[in-house]
């Protein structure tokens, strides 16, 4: 981007779409680093992982049963002499060859001359001797060499999130670490003269610092490494000398201070620190006056104040950012469309985030905004709630119209009830 277009950028109010592009495209991917394969649930694969080794290693067999030449079994019932026993775990060396069998179990190595696993439900077994009763097709129970795994198949590919398959995979080729990318570190600094901490009783005017606790779990939500600040006060020295400290992290999220009144000192700080500002301003609500800005590869988010605000901010923006860092491909959160249950008056001009409730209709979601609406009002945004988008355009969402619909965690859509 050019100097100019930046400095336009940074001073207009900006679409919805616009500002979060321009936070995904200025987000960088983090170097990696080796974690024990334990702790790399939920991390992103920086390097292909290539398998030395076949899995299964040998041909192995399905079932409980009898190891045999199919050839022999041309006209069953046909009895054949049980020539060694072989329990997984070990391995015998004994031949089967015509009229002989191999007793072994499932896991058990296939033996030479072997070609076909009979299971013990259709055998009978007395004196040294094996009936079989009814033949299986020709290698029937037999697991190849490498059926699963060949020799040099890269078994997770850079980008891959790794999930408990991939663990699984992973140690099944004697993967003991691997290479993934870094956890963004995250500085959370509250600002505002009217805060308290969690343990002290709130004084006339005053409010818990709760932004600190939302922002710290979403961004552990997220896979990100949270460090809460002490809360400054509405000075512009001590906001300097908290984002002084906050700029050792990854990202940076500053809560408080970004609007337009003469205590919001949180944007002059910003730029004394020497944080470059790419938006000031979203066209929407809630959450209208974000920030956004970088100082080297550091991005900060000046997140303002009120609850919902800050945390559909993070939801929206944040999220996305700290997923990239992380490495991983998906970013956004799923999006789903549900039918108003009933018409919902917006804002002109902004894309409103519309907190709702989904539920489960004959023709689909369906989707009921909450009573109260306000950016204060935290407790709707818990407890399976969604976010509407209602479209900059319109003045009134008209009910049974359908809109796509944010789902932020457990959704109210999936039925908590298996499906057999
Ligand atoms: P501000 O963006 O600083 O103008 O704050 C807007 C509203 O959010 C005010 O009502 C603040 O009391 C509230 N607020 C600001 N910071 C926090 C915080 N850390 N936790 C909870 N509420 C906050
Ligand atoms: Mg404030």
């Amino acid at each position: 981007m050019t100097q100019e277009g930046a400095t336009a950028i940074a001073r207009r109010v900006i679409p919805v779409g616009e500002a979060l592009a321009t936070v995904c495209a200025a987000a960088p991917v983090l170097g990696a680093e080796r974690v024990p394969l334990v702790e790399a649930m939920g991390r992103v694969a920086a390097d292909d992982v290539a398998s030395g080794r076949a899995v299964p290693a040998a041909a192995n067999s399905a079932m409980d049963g009898f190891a045999v030449r199919h050839a022999d079994l041309e006209a069953p019932p046909v009895g054949l002499r049980i020539v060694a026993v072989e329990p997984a775990g070990s391995v015998v060396d004994t031949r089967v060859v015509r009229g002989t069998a191999v007793k072994l179990f499932t896991g058990s190595v296939i033996p030479p001359g072997a070609d076909t696993v009979v299971k013990v439900e259709d055998t009978e077994e007395r004196d040294g001797t094996v009936v079989v009763r009814a033949a299986p097709a020709a290698g029937a129970n037999v697991r190849a060499a490498g059926e699963d795994i060949r020799p040099g198949q890269v078994v997770v590919a850079a980008g891959t999130p790794i999930g408990p398959a991939d663990v699984g995979v992973l140690a099944s080729i004697g993967c003991a670490s691997l290479s993934v990318h870094r956890r963004p570190r995250v500085a959370i600094l509250p600002t505002g003269a009217e805060l308290v901490e969690v343990n002290e009783t709130p004084g006339p005017g005053q409010v818990v610092n709760s932004n600190a606790y939302t922002l710290a779990a979403a961004a552990r939500e997220a896979g990100a490494e949270p460090v809460v600040l002490p809360i400054t006060r509405d000075r512009a020295s001590d906001i300097r000398a908290g984002l002084a400290a906050a700029l050792e992290a990854d990202v940076v999220l500053t809560s408080g201070g970004v609007s337009v009144g003469e205590l919001d000192l949180v944007k002059d700080a910003l730029t004394a620190a020497g944080v470059e500002r790419i938006f000031w301003q979203v066209a929407q609500k809630p959450g209208r006056p974000l920030v956004f800005g970088r100082r080297d590869e550091r991005l900060v988010f000046g997140l303002p104040g009120n609850p919902v605000s800050a945390l559909v901010c993070f939801y929206l923006y944040v999220r996305p950012a700290l997923r990239r860092m992380q490495g991983h491909r998906r970013l956004h959160l799923p999006v789903v469309h549900a039918a108003l249950t009933a018409s919902v008056r917006k804002a002109k001009a902004l894309t409103e985030f519309v907190r709702v409730q989904l539920a489960e209709a004959p023709d689909g979601p369906v989707a009921t905004a909450l009573a109260g609406q306000g950016s204060g009002m935290l407790s709707g945004l818990g407890n399976g709630a969604a976010l509407l988008v209602g479209p900059p355009e319109l003045l009134e969402l008209p009910a049974g119209r359908r809109f796509p619909v944010v789902v932020l965690g457990e959704t109210t859509l999936a039925r908590d009830a298996p499906p057999f």
